[in-house]
């Protein structure tokens, strides 16, 4: 539609995965005038959250960096050429390869690389094509208890059961209705997920929410479990021992698939729901309600966010979670529809049987804090220690793409200390953020509504069969790049071919555009991409047949192992010290919260969605007033690793003794620069209570102390 002077069209955002379709009205001049959630999206229905309302701000932003920068002699930038940055950086990372070997170089990816469908899978094939192993992640300070578990106790082939098929749904520690985290994760419905969580309750779907807060899902909730912060694995504990003492497990199914059920209900057998209740902060019978309305259902699962996975004994209550789905035997069967689509990606039939856990770190090699790769990825607080060491693999080199270690990971300061003495550390980065500052070069890249995309990389999340091509909607300043072409021609200048998603690109090849390589990602799909771009507002592909699960193979010797030795170990150290608490004093337990304006340090850059200032320390009332504090009261906040500077604000959707922050905010340097919003990370340790397996830090369930300042 045109008028005299502006142009409509639509699009979807792409800062998370939740792709909200979006109707942007253009200016004269090209530029974003406004934008509105798309009304006619057929998986969205124009909803938006404020952080895609201010998508244009990224773009317009006085902080976005047009073009790529270098550090200079004297320690500032200046700019160059997309051309001259992958010459430069190509040759660097040859000599420094050609010295010291390719272990040299390490790769960090954050959570903005898996948000444009191109950038990660060229970013892993850059990586691989150099053959180093060293790569990092922000999922190691995030959730890499699930691979633990996935590793120890084993998965199902056939994945996740379906949030529209089932009666019952326990969720633990997230709030996907703000952080829009679904799909391999909770399983949650996040496109639209407000309007879908109703329309399952109304179906009839019985929610179960165990978090500290009652969050925008909790009061949604028909049973919310308040506990005690940084008590999962004793609250996980009595749920399985209740399940089991009930006969509330699916026998069946664990005669198949779960042969050391018996050790794991001697090893839960200390955990009756009266003997953990007051550690948990809940009542015996509320304990009983959840396993009782979990395992009386039929189908539905126990999922969990960030929260269990952050704090104390993660690994634990991750396998504790996970093994309540084994124990229910809550996983798809023969015949039953999959979660996630398969339109522009391929379908699959995966088998309903279990993988045995293959316990692969075990096998890998120890790095010099004695910290192993998970999965192939290395703990991220591993990485100063990695580059300060003297070894015969020392990281000299860093490559990031889409992240921000310098404020992600525990450990401000020497990871400040260990990226400043690197030679050579390349990030992809719209932004001057605290990693770009320590750069020797910063890429900047195209972004959003810049960019032709699909949403294919999303389609695993997504619990209907919709699809979306959308094409540049403004047009990307002159001397950015896509990242995805920053990698491949970055690989072509070293010589080295990448291979991605069946396609190899050699050098020497004709450059590719984005088009082309959507259309080949697309290439083995089931819908097609040229009908799919005269679909404004994306397309539900009922037509197509759901993906759906295959017989077992019947010779499969593959189970779970829900009692492994290491298990059983720690359940027996948590019952002998079930008189612990995290809080053994008047402090307060600091837990992590989401914030609707940013998705962990996106969105920080935006003035307009800062709340001023940003990242207040949310308390209960009561504790504000035992406190002697009141609403707007600036604040100190000490745990036993460091000090930040903040404000409160009552909340009484806390318990009582709950402190709640937001991580991803603050500089990465010795304080917080003003109007930045308070660190917590530097209440964090990157050296204690780091998790055994995989040297996860201690993110949430902090005990912290609160003062007047
Ligand atoms: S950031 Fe907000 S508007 Fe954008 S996709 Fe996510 S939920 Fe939707």
């Amino acid at each position: 539609m045109t008028t005299t002077s502006t142009t409509t069209t639509t699009t979807y955002c792409r800062l998370c995965p939740a792709a909200c379709g979006l109707v942007v009205e253009l200016d004269e001049f090209g530029e974003v005038a406004h934008l509105r959630g798309d009304e006619q999206h057929a998986l969205t229905r124009g909803f938006t959250c404020t952080k895609g309302r201010h998508l244009a701000e990224f773009h317009r932003s006085p902080n976005r960096l047009r073009s790529s920068q270098r550090r200079t002699a004297r320690g500032g930038f200046e700019a160059l050429a997309p051309d001259l940055a992958v010459a430069e950086v190509a040759s660097r990372l040859q000599d420094i390869i050609a010295e010291h070997g390719p272990e040299s170089v390490a790769l960090y990816t954050g959570t903005q690389a898996a948000m444009a469908s191109l950038t990660l899978p060229f970013t892993l094939a850059f990586w691989k094509a150099l053959g180093s192993s060293r790569r990092f992640s922000s999922m190691s300070v995030d959730q890499s208890a699930k691979w633990v578990a996935d590793a120890r106790l084993g998965r199902w082939a056939a994945g996740q059961q379906r949030f529209a098929d089932a009666d019952v749904w326990m969720l633990v520690g997230t709030n996907p209705l703000i952080s829009m985290q679904g799909g391999g994760f909770t399983a949650f419905p996040i496109h639209d997920g407000m309007r879908r969580l109703d329309e399952e309750r109304r179906r009839g779907l019985q929610l179960i929410v165990v978090d500290p807060r009652r969050t925008e899902l909790a009061t949604r909730a028909d049973l919310h479990l308040q506990l005690v912060p940084g008590t999962d694995a004793l609250l996980f504990s009595a749920i399985l021992h209740t399940l089991l003492a009930e006969g509330l497990h699916d026998d069946e199914f664990t005669d198949r698939w779960a042969p050391g059920l018996d050790v794991l209900r001697a090893a839960v057998a200390p955990f009756a729901p009266e003997a953990v209740a007051t550690r948990c902060g809940l009542t015996p019978g509320e304990i009983v309600a959840a396993a009782q309305m979990f395992g009386r259902a039929r189908k539905g699962m126990v999922t969990s966010g960030t929260g269990p996975d952050m704090g104390p004994d993660s690994e634990l209550a991750e396998h504790l979670i996970q093994a309540v789905n084994v124990v229910c035997g809550r996983f798809p069967r023969e015949g039953d529809a999959l979660t996630g689509t398969a339109t522009l990606g391929s379908a699959k039939a995966l088998p309903a049987q279990a993988v045995s856990p293959d316990r692969h770190w075990e096998r890998a090699v120890a790095g010099v804090t004695g910290y192993r790769a998970l999965n192939g990825e290395w703990p991220a607080v591993s990485l100063p220690d990695e580059i300060l060491t003297e070894s015969p693999t020392r990281i000299r080199a860093l490559v990031v793409s889409g992240g921000n270690p310098a404020v992600a990971v525990p450990g401000k300061a020497r990871m400040a200390e260990a990226l400043a003495s690197l030679e050579l550390l390349v990030t992809v980065d719209p932004f001057m953020s605290e990693t770009a500052a320590l750069a020797h070069y910063v890429i900047a890249p195209m972004v959003h509504l810049e960019r032709p995309d699909t949403t294919r990389s999303y389609e695993g999340l997504m619990d209907k069969p919709f699809a979306q091509y959308t094409a540049p909607v403004v047009t990307a300043p002159e001397g950015v790049i896509d990242d995805w072409n920053f990698f491949l021609r970055l690989a072509w200048a070293m010589g080295r071919s990448l291979k991605v998603a069946g396609r190899e690109y050699v050098p020497g090849d004709a450059a590719p555009t984005t088009d082309d390589v959507l259309a080949s990602f697309a290439g083995r799909g089931r819908v097609s991409l040229e009908e799919l771009k005269g679909e404004p507002h994306g397309r539900l592909y009922f037509d197509l047949e759901p993906v759906r699960a295959a017989a077992p193979d019947p010779a499969t010797k593959a189970t779970f192992d829900v009692a492994p030795d290491d298990i059983v170990t720690a359940l027996a150290t948590l019952a002998d010290d079930m008189d612990r608490v995290p809080m053994a004093d008047s402090r307060l337990l600091l837990v992590v919260r989401r914030a609707k304006e940013v998705m962990n340090s996106t969105g920080t850059q935006i003035n307009t969605l800062m709340r001023t200032p940003p990242n207040p320390c949310h308390v209960h009332p009561d504790d504000l007033a035992r406190l002697g504090l009141s609403d707007g009261d600036a604040v100190s906040i000490r745990s036993d690793h460091g000090i930040i500077h903040s404000w409160v604000r009552p909340d009484t959707t806390l318990r009582p003794g709950v402190a709640s922050m937001t991580h991803g905010f603050g500089g990465a340097g010795e304080t917080d620069p003003e109007g930045a919003g308070a660190s917590t990370n530097r209440l964090l340790s990157a050296q204690h209570h780091l998790q055994p397996v995989s040297g996860m830090p201690l993110m949430t369930a902090v005990p912290v102390e609160l003062t007047a300042r």
